[in-house]
């Protein structure tokens, strides 16, 4: 019932191989709303990320996260870098020299991180940016371990409230970022940020399904 340094691991290179394999729908994404690079921004940090991997302290979970997010920080350019550069980075600091967390570290590493990117973007709920995402899949994890669900269904709610979030950005008009500068037509695009956001929690169910 715990995720350790090799499924912190195995989430991040899976992650990129997602993306990867995403890296064109996110783009066509980010073409309806914005400037069509979301995709090519995610997909050159990650790929930026997978070279750095070997040198990170072998056992130490939040010494891999920031490694994530400050190549992140320093690959990826535009508004998603430095906010995935932030949601990586808190990831990194709540999990600091543990090799093993539980599934309330998750949610209090995940809270940090979802607070993080709030606090440097400033995006409220319903902005249409990938925290209308976020907010769902931090909520519902919390309430899911409340309830003493096993931690791989606690995932899946996760990803599941996600999932929701991001479909439910379609109508919204965009409040922050590019797309805000579109006004009303910005309104039934799905948010690029929100589902890569979404690709993220989905990641964290299937890869740590069996923690
Ligand atoms: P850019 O907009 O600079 O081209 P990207 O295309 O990589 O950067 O990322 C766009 C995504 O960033 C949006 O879809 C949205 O989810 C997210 N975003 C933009 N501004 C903010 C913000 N202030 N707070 C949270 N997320 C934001
Ligand atoms: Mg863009």
């Amino acid at each position: 019932m715990s995720i350790t340094y090799d499924d912190a691991r195995e989430l991040v290179v899976a992650y990129a191989a997602v993306i990867a394999q995403n890296k064109a729908y996110l783009t066509d994404l980010d073409s309806a709303i914005g400037d069509a690079d979301h995709g090519i921004n995610m997909d050159r940090g990650f790929q930026a990320v997978l070279g750095k991997l070997d040198g990170v302290a072998a056992g130490d979970i939040g010494s891999l996260f920031k490694t994530v997010g400050m190549t992140l920080v320093s690959t990826v350019g535009g508004a998603g870098g430095p906010l995935y550069g932030t949601l990586f980075l808190q990831l990194g600091t709540v999990t600091n020299g543990k090799s093993e967390i539980a599934g309330d570290e998750w949610l209090a590493a995940l809270t940090a991180a979802v607070d993080g990117v709030q606090a440097r973007g400033k995006a409220e709920p319903n902005d249409k940016t990938m925290l209308d995402a976020l907010w769902p899949a931090r909520a519902a994890l919390a309430e899911a371990l409340s309830e003493g669900a096993p931690l791989p269904e606690a995932l899946q709610r996760s990803a599941a409230a996600a999932e929701e979030g991001m479909k439910a950005t379609i109508p919204l008009v965009a409040r922050k970022g590019r797309a805000s500068y579109l006004g009303e037509r910005s309104a039934g695009h799905q948010d690029p940020g929100a589902t890569s956001s979404f690709l993220l929690l989905k990641t964290v169910a299937d890869t740590w399904a069996g923690a």
